[in-house]
């Protein structure tokens, strides 16, 4: 009898929990390696290891127990992903693909090679570096750490005389944006790729709240520059490419993530193939499934805890008040601001649609859903857990 592969992911956050749910469809049982039992995966997959994803033992012992290892955010060390393919692992994404998503210098140096548009950059070591490029792009400028940031943190927008965090950074113009897109993409190593259409993804403190599938009048030439960037890069997964509509139209690549990505979770009811699937077949090289949509249009909302962050106490009215709402809550230990659950809706009216997803995250969470997104600013704050 020929027995499934066995595909590890290294983190049990909602990524893996929902990459998990996707792979029973397909035979497969999603082994984790978590950091604690109560890790949004270690809830509900069979396999469950754990372990320290920064310790190379934890993560040899582990991938040696797996056919496929495969990753649920950025933070393995890269000397540590190079070390599991010396060993004779098979990794996907590869260290030579995953350390763009990890390391935003090396990502915006590839780009330039590559002549891909994203905004002027430069890397930085002192203020004094940061305020000679202010010069020719004006202020504030937009600080990054190098490593190590996600959902906003390690992203300060500095004005002149502000102190530059301590950490290794970059910096980049300040872009006026129309609005923020992503593109996701699959490839598979034998070279298969497909791509689902382009999202608006809306922001708030560097946190996206929703997303709008497929975005209004989408350029034309995202799509294309997402594959460019999946086959350049030798990608191999799901890849995320955060993308800046500028004012003036014009596309900028922000930055790019390899696995599934809060921007894809309409996939799961909007398109024929969810991302969580698709991550599935293309680090195993399987056939990649059709990423056409379902439906007109499908609006998530994310339910991000509020001031009472216990979601269960709101469910049952939630589902009464839209039974055509889909609902996915990610068993995290309830707090504020954390990424709790969210919600898709679909339809063909998108002013109705997004109203219907807005509302059920406003009962979810029990918090007005805000209509301004104001930009992440401040003191450089110290790079926490994943939320
Ligand atoms: P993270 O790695 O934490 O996801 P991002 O690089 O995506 O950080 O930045 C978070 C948010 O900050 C973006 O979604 C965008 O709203 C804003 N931002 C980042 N870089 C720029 C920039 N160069 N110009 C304008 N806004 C930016």
């Amino acid at each position: 009898m020929v027995q499934p592969p066995v595909l590890g992911m290294v983190g049990a956050g909602q990524l893996a929990r929902m990459t998990h749910q996707a792979a029973i469809s397909l035979g497969l049982s999603l082994r984790v390696l978590a950091a604690s039992d109560g890790d949004s995966a270690a809830l509900v997959a069979a396999e469950v290891e754990f372990g320290d994803h920064r310790s190379l033992p934890d993560l040899v012992g582990f991938a040696e127990r797996c056919d496929v290892v495969t990753f649920d955010h950025e933070h393995v060390p890269p000397e540590h992903v190079r070390a599991l393919v010396d060993k004779g692992c098979t990794v996907r994404p590869g260290p030579d693909a995953l350390r763009y998503a990890q390391d935003k210098l090396a990502m915006r140096a590839r780009l330039a090679e590559l002549r891909l548009p994203q905004p002027a950059w430069r890397s930085v070591t002192s203020y004094d570096d940061v305020a000679r490029f202010a010069a020719e792009t004006g202020w504030p400028v937009v600080v990054k750490a190098v490593r190590g940031g996600y959902d906003g943190k390690g992203v300060w927008f500095l004005a002149a005389g502000d102190r530059l965090p301590p950490v290794e950074c970059i910096v980049e113009e300040r872009v006026r944006l129309r609005r923020e897109l992503a593109v996701l993409v699959a490839r598979r190593p034998s070279g298969e790729v497909r791509a689902w259409p382009v999202v608006e993804t809306v922001q708030r403190s560097g946190i996206c709240v929703e997303t709008v599938a497929p975005a209004t009048d989408a350029p034309a030439d995202a799509v294309v520059l997402a594959e460019t960037i999946a086959v350049e890069l030798d990608v191999t997964g799901v890849l995320a490419v955060e993308l800046f509509e500028r004012d003036d139209g014009g596309l900028a690549v922000n930055e790019l993530a390899m696995r599934p990505h809060n921007s894809g979770h309409w996939t799961i009811e909007g398109a024929r193939t969810s991302q969580f699937e698709q991550h599935v077949r293309a680090v195993l090289d399987w056939p990649l499934g059709d990423a056409a949509p379902t439906a007109t249009y499908a609006v998530t909302a994310n339910l991000l805890g509020g001031a009472d962050p216990n979601l269960a106490g709101r469910l049952s009215a939630a589902l009464d008040a839209d039974p055509a709402l889909r609902v996915h809550v990610y068993g995290k230990e309830p707090r504020p601001g954390r990424k709790l659950g969210h919600v898709t809706a679909l339809g063909d009216d998108l002013v109705t649609v997004r109203s219907r997803a807005r509302a059920g995250a406003a009962v979810l969470t029990g918090e007005p859903q805000p209509t301004e997104e104001p930009q992440p600013t401040g003191e450089p704050q110290p790079t926490e857990e994943p939320a």
